[in-house]
């Protein structure tokens, strides 16, 4: 495994010397045209619920913001867009909503899951799918892998948990986080975590940091953004901020996590997209693989806003973009993290 000292990778993301910038990208492709190929995997992503029980000081999501129109998706509708993306050739889906926290929401996500994997499987390969729920317990992401769930994404936001604790309630624990995400890792399930990018408060040595979690967690998939403020939320008044281009520092992130995972997934986030009109395309040169096409319904999209200007690209406008990247849209494939089945193997 290459490691990076922490005051190294500071100086890459700080460096403003545009050559640092262009070795960076260069050394991600070489990283991921020897350890991958040009292959951009699809998720299709279904946010089934904009419902949330936790309040996240930077989400337009949080519990209190009373601004937004709560829905929550109907099973039969989840499972018809589920099969429509399946149809059209995507092998992935994510399903995502807040927090979740009931025992019968998770029945509820059982069920659904359980049903598209019949569905699916009755017509080949069947769709491989990853949850975005939040924090559950041992027992409640058992259920939702035996219904047939296989990747789990839960960003730990931050690695610094004192920078964790002011962008979070106090009910809200970095220690809570870390036990689900060695949960799902102990369940089976291919793990996915990732932190926000320029957030209040952030210093580079956080960032360099983050990088140093993400290999000593030995994640199998990542997902990292710039932090974009959304009006109705408490730190969209925060003005600490140290790192002034979160878009800049944002691809380096992706490009040093290439060099440092070279055989993890890592998607071109869509925060990444809605910042920059070439977010899609530098994300993908830093060594991004994954990208997550929105798939919620039109009338949903305006009240899933994480964040302000949330952007959304086509399905086939995201496959015309990676072509013009120099990259393979991959249809009809799974696209695991290999990174998963070699830990496996290492650990069998
Ligand atoms: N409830 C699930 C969870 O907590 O993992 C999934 C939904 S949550 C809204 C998905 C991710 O959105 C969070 O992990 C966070 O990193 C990101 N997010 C929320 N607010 C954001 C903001 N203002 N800017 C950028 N990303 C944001």
């Amino acid at each position: 495994m290459i490691s990076f000292s922490k005051d190294l990778i500071v100086d890459y993301l700080k460096s403003e010397d545009s050559e640092v910038h262009d070795f960076l990208l260069e050394k991600a492709e070489r990283y991921r045209l020897e350890n991958r190929d040009k292959a951009v995997y699809f998720r299709g992503l279904i946010e089934y619920s904009n419902i949330c029980s936790q309040n996240c000081y930077y989400c337009g999501l949080r519990r209190d913001n009373r601004l937004i129109k709560r829905y929550h998706l109907e099973r039969d509708e989840i499972i018809n867009l589920a099969m429509q993306a399946y149809n059209a050739g995507y092998q992935s889906i994510c399903l995502q909503a807040g927090q979740i926290s009931s025992n019968k929401e998770v029945d509820f996500v059982a069920d659904v899951v359980a049903t598209i994997k019949k569905l699916s499987e009755s017509k080949g390969q069947g769709l491989g799918i990853t949850l975005s729920l939040g924090e559950l317990s041992y027992r409640q992401y058992q259920q939702l892998w035996d219904a047939g769930a296989h990747r789990y994404l839960l960003r730990i936001e931050t690695s610094n948990p004192l920078l964790f604790k002011k962008i979070h309630p106090p009910d809200q624990s970095f220690n809570q986080r870390l036990e689900c995400l060695q949960a799902l890792r102990e369940i089976g399930y291919q793990v996915g975590t990732g932190v926000m990018i320029g957030l209040p408060g952030q210093s580079y040595e956080d960032l360099a940091q983050d990088l140093q979690f993400f290999q000593e967690k030995d994640i199998d998939m990542l997902g990292m953004g710039p932090y974009i403020p959304h009006p109705d939320t408490p730190l969209a008044g925060e003005q600490e901020e140290f790192i002034p281009d979160a878009f800049a520092t944002t691809i380096r992130m992706l490009a040093l996590a290439r060099i440092l995972m070279p055989d993890i997934n890592m998607v071109a986030s869509t925060a990444l997209q809605s910042i920059h009109p070439d977010g899609l395309k530098m994300g993908l040169k830093a060594g991004a693989n994954i990208v997550m096409p929105i798939l919620t319904p039109e009338e949903n999209r305006r009240d899933y806003m994480l964040y302000a200007n949330k952007k959304h690209s086509a399905f086939e406008t995201l496959q015309q973009d990676i072509k013009a990247a120099s990259y393979e849209p991959a249809l009809w494939q799974w696209g695991d993290s290999p990174h998963y089945f070699k830990r496996k193997e290492e650990h069998a």
